[in-house]
Formats: C-alpha cells, sequence, structure tokens
C-alpha cells in the first residue's frame, strides 16, 4: 500500500510527522487486537485531527459494523480492497464523503496480486506467497477474516525476488498465513518446497527464511530436501500450540504432542 501511494506521487511520512492521510492496518488475531486496533484509529484521529483516517485490514474485515460506529474513521476497506485504496482515498478527497467497501473474503478464488514490491528501506524483504487458511482451528478467526488458501503464482513469487535481489537486498523472509498450504489450490502439483527450490536458484540472494510452519508439513521428505539448499537458514518456528493432546484435539490442531516430537526429530536428524 505504502508502494502504491508512493507510485501515484505521494510522500511518505510518520505518523508524527503531520500526515494528511494515516493508514491503519487493523489487526483481529486476538481480542486485544481488536481493542489496540480501536486505539489507534482514535489515537491518530485525536492527533491529526485533518487528516483522513482509513481502516484497513482483518479487524475491519469482522468487524466492519463496529467501524461504521466510530467517527474518527473516514474510510474503511476490508482485506480484499487494499489494492484500490489510493482511488479511495481519491474519491474521499473530491467527495469528503465517508465510505466503506469490504468483499467477503470468503468468496475470493484468486490471490491479491499487488505487484512486486520495489520500495523497501530494509535490508531484508518479506516476501508474500499465499493468504487465507482451510484449518478452521476452533480459537482462530483467520479463516474468517483472511478466506480460504490462495496461492501466489509462482512466477510472481520469482520475478519479486529477482527483482528485489537487483535491488541489493540479500535476505527475503517467505510468509503468508499459512505457508504449509502454498499450492494446494494449484492444479499443477507445485508446493512450498518447489517454491523454496526455486528462489534457492536466484542469484544474489543470500539467505531465505520461513515463517511460521505447520508441522504436520515436515516430513522426512521435506526436511532432506531443505537440507539441501544452502540459502535456507536453519532456523524453524513451528507451531505447537498445546503440549496436550486433548487440548490439541479440542483446538482442531492436526497432529498430537508425538507427531511433533517426530517432526523436530526430523529436522535435528537432517538439519
Ligand atoms: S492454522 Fe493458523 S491461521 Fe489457520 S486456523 Fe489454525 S491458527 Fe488460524
Amino acid at each position: 500500500m505504502a508502494q502504491n501511494f508512493k507510485e501515484n506521487g505521494y510522500i511518505l511520512c510518520n505518523e508524527n510527522e503531520n500526515p494528511d492521510i494515516v493508514i491503519v492496518n487493523t489487526c483481529t488475531v486476538t481480542n486485544i487486537a481488536d481493542r489496540k486496533s480501536r486505539q489507534i484509529l482514535r489515537k491518530v484521529k485525536e492527533e491529526n485531527k485533518n487528516a483522513i483516517v482509513v481502516a484497513v485490514g482483518c479487524y475491519v474485515q469482522v468487524s466492519s459494523e463496529n467501524l461504521s460506529q466510530m467517527p474518527e474513521v473516514d474510510i474503511i476497506l476490508g482485506n480484499s480492497e487494499k489494492k484500490e485504496i489510493v482511488k479511495k482515498v481519491e474519491q474521499f478527497i473530491l467527495e469528503h464523503k465517508p465510505s466503506t467497501q469490504i468483499i467477503d473474503v470468503n468468496k475470493e478464488k484468486d490471490f491479491l496480486e499487488m505487484g512486486a514490491i520495489t520500495f523497501t528501506e530494509k535490508t531484508r524483504a518479506t516476501i508474500k506467497i499465499q493468504d487465507g487458511c482451510n484449518n478452521f482451528c476452533t480459537y482462530c478467526l483467520i479463516p474468517y477474516a483472511r478466506g480460504r488458501v490462495r496461492s501466489r503464482k509462482k512466477q510472481n513469487v520469482i520475478k519479486e525476488v529477482q527483482e528485489i535481489s537487483k535491488k541489493g537486498i540479500q535476505e527475503i523472509v517467505i510468509t503468508g498465513i499459512h505457508i504449509a498450504s502454498y499450492g494446494i489450490d494449484f492444479e499443477e502439483s507445485y508446493r512450498l518446497i518447489d517454491l523454496i527450490e526455486d528462489l534457492n536458484k536466484i542469484e544474489g540472494i543470500k539467505r531465505i527464511r520461513l515463517g511460521s510452519l505447520e508441522p504436520s508439513l515436515v516430513t522426512e521428505e521435506f526436511a532432506q530436501r531443505l537440507s539441501k539448499l544452502e540459502k535456507v537458514c536453519n532456523h524453524f518456528h513451528l507451531s505447537l500450540q498445546s503440549g496436550c493432546n486433548e487440548t490439541l484435539k479440542r483446538m482442531n490442531r492436526k497432529y498430537t504432542c508425538e507427531e511433533f516430537v517426530n517432526v523436530t526429530r526430523n529436522f535435528k536428524k537432517i538439519l
């Protein structure tokens, strides 16, 4: 979103630099995140009385009614409307009418392609490869806020990483909502490990890190293939959630404690 504004001639600034437009990308992962999202929206309006305040993201997606009652918020956009953000802000500048646009993400079938990131101030780039989750853990709202699994086309991921590497960025972090599901919605058989193998070949990239991994993905074959990729950092974030099988079952997690231990043993043995 920052890049879209930049490409349209806007200047990016911090919230203490008297902004004309403030974008708050909200979160709904816990009820504390919901509360913080509301607090931040109030705070930015209080501190920037004349600024246009835009709320986007997951809290918006699942709680738009609460947000529409907040006078501090001028524009409310769901997750699928992020690509339209510049257009929506410019429409508001012309019409001065508060607006809300939220598409039901549960009906979305394709990954929302925001284009390659060419603007970054960091030495490592975060590369999003998929959105959504089909797991429906009982405690989690994410499948409702993000919809079903939509994987990004491999050629778009590879192109983005190639462009990032041309800018001198050597480290990438592969991220998504549930990266273990990457490719399950493709017709061809192309999964996370295939993508990592292709990214490992890109010249200029020196380190590849992976976001949180579902333990059931880590088969012996996955670990074997990963161990041959010299750029993948040996640091893995496996979500355990509970050490009690009964609780894991109630959480609708797809593994037992014993399977989790096996996964970590595979990693230790092979990597
Ligand atoms: S796998 Fe993760 S994102 Fe998906 S429902 Fe479970 S906790 Fe939520």
